[in-house]
């Protein structure tokens, strides 16, 4: 079997069952290993300390499938694990039986690979090469644990790159999708277009936050900024929102909005949409002293690396500072950041920042997270990604 031996001073993470192995910390590679290969994974001095899938162009060289060093990686193993995933969610009521992310990569134990089910279908993105090579197999034993009628793969994913990966979508196996699967999120109904969509199709990350909306909407105007396809939207309507104002600069993802709200059976006349630049709309309301009930700023991805870190910051502050300007007094902000590079604790910080220029006093009433489908392995915090704030705007 191929080898990688770490160096004496870079074994400390593994030992502690972190799952990336950086090259940097790499002393020497034996056995020519191709790009996907399991690699044994060796202390210094030659101890195995496990197996991981090789990706010898990313800076994350290797990514751990296991560190019992007796067990092999085979198509036993992937069907345990993935076996293992997809009963965590069937065992959890709060999470919904045919639309909920089924495989959450490391965090379940099977490194770079994304499972998301939308009703009858399953959308997989293969992040790393180790997934990537073992594709078919994972189709195969996915389709017959799923019982579902297609798998579609999502792969057009940037971070492929990293891996010399091609950036592909595309039909695996099964039926086609339709070109909209409607889909049941708890008492919602959407309709996911999984071929165009962002990520895999939908935000199922935010399902729970969404649903917490409903619970605060009762009567309120609310703006829903980075709308996507107006999951919020539904949301508010569904707990009595008088009106709901939508940003997002894709009318394709507002057409599906609006066809969302008409889905749930929801009056479209109090539902306005807006096709532009968050950014400018907050400051255009500001401008002309609108004001709202609810404001939810729910942003695409700021930080995408370190490097944009500070930049995300000013984007974010910016942001929930005009928020607070345009909050009635005694109004809720629901703000989020999905940057994993943005701690929790920086993020309130940005957000406490914003209310104060603003001139706001406000008060965290609740912290949200991602939901329990997209779970944290405690030996990989990268994986927590996604924060929210429920603040009350004075
Ligand atoms: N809240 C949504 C998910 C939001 S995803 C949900 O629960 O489903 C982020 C959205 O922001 C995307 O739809 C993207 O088109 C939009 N977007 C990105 N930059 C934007 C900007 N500057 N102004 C408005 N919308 C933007």
């Amino acid at each position: 079997m191929p080898a990688l031996t770490l160096k004496p001073d870079r074994e400390k993470s593994l030992i502690r069952l972190h799952p990336w192995v950086f090259s940097g910390a790499i002393e020497k590679v034996e056995g020519d290993p191709a790009p996907g290969a399991i690699v044994d994974v060796k202390t210094s001095d030659g101890v195995l300390i496990g197996r991981g899938g090789y990706s010898p162009t990313s800076q994350i060289i290797a990514r751990m499938w296991s560190f019992d060093p007796d067990e092999t990686i085979d198509g036993d193993f992937l069907r345990r694990r993935l076996q293992m995933a997809v009963d965590l969610r069937t065992a959890n009521p709060s999470v919904p039986d045919k639309t909920c992310r089924l495989v959450n990569a490391e965090s379940d134990g099977l490194p770079g690979l994304i499972v998301d089910r939308y009703g009858d279908f399953i959308v997989c993105q293969f992040l790393s090469c180790s997934v990537d090579v073992r594709k078919a197999e994972l189709v195969e034993i996915l389709q017959e644990i799923t019982q579902c009628a297609g798998v579609y793969e999502r792969s057009d994913v940037k971070v492929r790159e990293k891996e010399d990966l091609p950036l592909v979508a595309g039909n695996l196996a099964g039926d086609e999708p339709p070109e909209f699967i409607t889909v049941d999120e708890g008492q919602r109904r959407y309709e996911v277009d999984v071929r165009r969509g962002h990520k895999t199709g939908f935000y199922l990350d935010q399902r729970v936050n969404r649903e917490r909306l409903s619970d605060y909407s009762s009567g309120a105007d609310v703006l829903n900024c980075f709308s996507y396809t107006g999951g919020f939207a539904v949301s508010a309507l569904a707990g009595g929102a008088k009106s709901v104002t939508n940003i997002d600069t894709s009318g394709d993802c507002l057409a599906i909005g609006e066809r969302n709200v008409a889905l749930n059976g929801f009056d479209p006349a109090v539902v306005e949409n807006i096709d532009g630049d968050v950014f400018e709309v907050l400051r255009r309301f500001r401008d002309s002293r609108r004001t709202f009930d609810i404001i939810v700023l729910d942003p695409p991805r700021f930080a995408e690396s370190k490097a944009r870190l500070q930049q995300a910051c000013r984007g974010y502050k910016d942001i929930n500072l005009l928020a607070c300007k345009l909050l009635r007094p005694g109004g809720l902000l629901m703000t989020y950041s999905c940057s994993g590079h943005v701690a929790p604790d920086l993020f309130q910080k940005i957000v406490s920042d914003g209310a104060l220029d603003a001139n706001r006093f406000g008060q965290i009433l609740e912290r949200q997270y991602q939901p329990a489908d997209h779970p944290v392995a405690l030996n990989f915090p990268e994986g927590q990604y996604l924060k929210g704030l429920i603040c009350r705007i004075c």
